[in-house]
């Protein structure tokens, strides 16, 4: 038996506790035929197992904790949208009155044909989706074969789970939930990455957390005692009593300096030798304002506008995201607002298209973000005008995403132009000096950076996508995730290319890719120059906090010998080094 495990760290912390092994017992479908004389009736089994997931998921909205976040409560919100969405009731309806088959049968059948669409799907967001799709499905199945009266799969739960480390194959967000309100210490799962939903909850909870450790459940026994250090991913199994007291004494320091975190919040963001730096906030939906102001009342520099539509699963109208941009706007109170356009593309194309449109063998490289909007003119301009109304209310700014060359950019330029004439001709109101910018995540736009500095307002660099292409690896296939490094020697010069690009052309550069967000890049980002970072919430103090306690000449000078270094593992020890000595 091995004395330690490791796995993929999603949600930073370390916990000290007995292994809870969950088994999430997966319903067993069952296939018969029905005679038509029973449609009916069957239908009506359906609806009643429908029905009473649908009780059994507001129960457990009702059991969490009041004060709960919207963004947390929000993934039992889209489980219940799901058991009343059309393409998983009338289909399955429709399928027990063609195949004369029963209820199980026909939404399994159904599930299969949903989730081939999503597989075909290269989108984060969207694959995360399927994962609900098959959490819903199994909690009719549940009511189904069991049905209502004795059967609810959370009742499974231990009641008593305080302080336990949860060791199970993958968890449904009403499990998370559930769980995090008895107080867990942390998860370990078989399955999932840095963006699956336990991942994401398990961030959003503050609760430590490792995914994708493969055959835990076997390795793993009950009530063993384990640490789980979610910054590093690794699982120390039955560890001898010192490295319990030396975990224990890293726990209780943690605490502390979270806690002593929040004396920052509020005060400027500036290095010891004067140098301020911008440090804005990514949010995916207007509400997310609420959780950025716990931590600092600052401004977002990544409003990822494509959740809305991916969400509510269809185009919504220029009014709409006009009052989605300005309930933002109006949380911010008076704080900038960058929207970045929709990031909507062949494989985040909304899941009716799907069914319908030619099979996509590279979605990453399809008609994606600014390519399918300059496509489709009449959507983009839907959008601009919305953007630019929003405009009219408190300081905003535009983001195009994914843009590689700059006849893109002009073209988005007579765009925004137009939507401008139009909204005079219905004299709206709009900011006319609105600031236009683009996003650097193709490898092209950041060698081609000083050209779209001199068209554009400000640069914001995704190192998601740029390290995705640079690195010629897809970010969410788990068999090549080990290829992300944004200390790639190839990441780094592209990183300093763009910001030189905007030292030459006086132009804004931002960062709000994930790499933003991360603490041990942060004093190799400020040697480089970067001046601007907008990042997740919960880690916006820990930026602040190192950026508060810098030298800019010191990491000038050590940044520029890390550059000159051409191999991965020295540019990790050197980063590791640099944060060492000045930590
Ligand atoms: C990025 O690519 O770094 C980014 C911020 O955009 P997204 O993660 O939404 O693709
Ligand atoms: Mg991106």
């Amino acid at each position: 038996m091995p004395a330690a495990l490791k796995g993929i760290a999603v949600s930073k912390g370390i916990c000290i506790g007995q292994a809870y092994v969950y088994y999430r017992e997966l319903p067993e479908v069952l296939e018969y035929s029905i005679s038509k004389y029973d449609v009916d009736k069957e239908i009506k089994r359906f609806e009643k197992a429908r029905e009473e997931a649908q009780l059994q998921l507001k129960n457990i909205k009702n059991t969490i904790a009041k004060d709960t976040p919207h963004d947390i409560t929000q993934f039992i919100d889209t489980h219940l949208l799901m058991l009343n969405d059309p393409v998983l009731y009338e289909d399955t309806v429709s399928h027990i009155h063609a195949r004369l088959c029963n209820a199980e049968w026909a939404l399994q059948a159904q599930v299969e044909r949903i989730i081939k669409v999503f597989d075909e799907m290269d989108d984060p967001y969207l694959k995360t989706r399927k994962d609900d799709i098959t959490h819903v499905a199994d909690r009719i199945q549940r009511c189904l074969i069991n049905g209502p009266a004795v059967n609810n799969a959370d009742e499974k739960i231990d009641s008593n789970l305080k302080d336990r480390i949860i060791v199970a194959d993958d968890l449904t967000p009403a499990d998370t939930l559930l769980m995090q309100h008895q107080k867990i210490a942390g998860f370990i799962t078989e399955y999932g990455g840095p963006l699956s939903h336990t991942a994401i909850l398990a961030r959003s909870l503050g609760i430590p957390a490792i995914v994708g450790v493969n055959n835990a459940k076997q390795f793993l026994q009950a009530n063993e005692w384990l640490v789980l250090d979610g910054s590093t991913g690794e699982i120390h199994i039955d560890p001898p009593k010192k490295d319990l007291t030396r975990f224990r004494s890293l726990i209780r320091d943690e605490r502390q300096r979270r806690k002593n975190l929040f004396d920052l919040k509020n005060k400027s963001s500036q290095t010891l030798d004067g140098l301020k730096i911008t440090l804005h906030g990514n949010i995916d939906r207007p509400e997310d304002v609420r959780t950025l102001r716990q931590y600092e009342h600052t401004g977002v520099g990544l409003y990822r506008t494509e959740i809305l539509f991916i969400e509510h699963n269809e185009i919504p109208s220029e009014e709409a995201q006009f009052e989605n941009y300005k309930r933002a706007l109006r949380s911010l109170k008076g704080h900038p607002l960058t929207i970045r356009t929709m990031d909507l593309g062949a494989d985040k194309e909304l899941s009716d298209s799907l069914q319908h449109g030619p099979l996509i063998h590279n979605p990453a490289l399809g008609l994606r973000a600014v390519r399918r909007c300059l496509k489709d003119p009449e959507l983009f301009l839907n959008q601009l005008r919305a953007i630019l109304r929003a405009s009219g209310y408190g300081p905003v700014q535009m983001m195009i995403p994914m843009v590689t060359c700059v006849s893109e950019i002009d073209q988005v330029i007579e765009l925004v132009n137009q939507a401008k004439s139009e909204l005079k001709t219905r004299r709206q109101r709009f900011d006319k000096h609105i600031k236009i910018g683009a996003m650097i995540e193709v490898p092209a736009a950041a060698l081609a950076a000083n050209c779209l500095a001199s068209r554009l307002d400000f640069l914001s660099i995704g190192t998601n996508d740029l390290i995705q292409y640079t690195l010629a690896f897809d970010r969410i296939d788990d068999e090549v995730s080990y290829l992300y490094n944004p200390l790639h020697p190839a990441v780094l010069k592209l990183i300093k290319m763009t910001l030189d690009a905007g030292e030459t052309g006086s132009v804004n550069i931002s960062m709000c890719g994930e790499m933003a967000s991360d603490t041990q890049y942060t004093r190799l980002l400020l040697g480089m120059g970067l001046k601007n970072f907008s990042v997740q919430a919960n880690s916006l103090l820990d930026i602040k906090h190192i950026i508060n306690s810098s030298q800019i000449g010191q990491l000038r000078c050590e940044s520029e010998k890390i550059l000159n270094l051409s191999h991965p593992d020295q540019i990790k020890q050197a980063v590791d080094e640099l944060n060492r000595k000045f930590s």
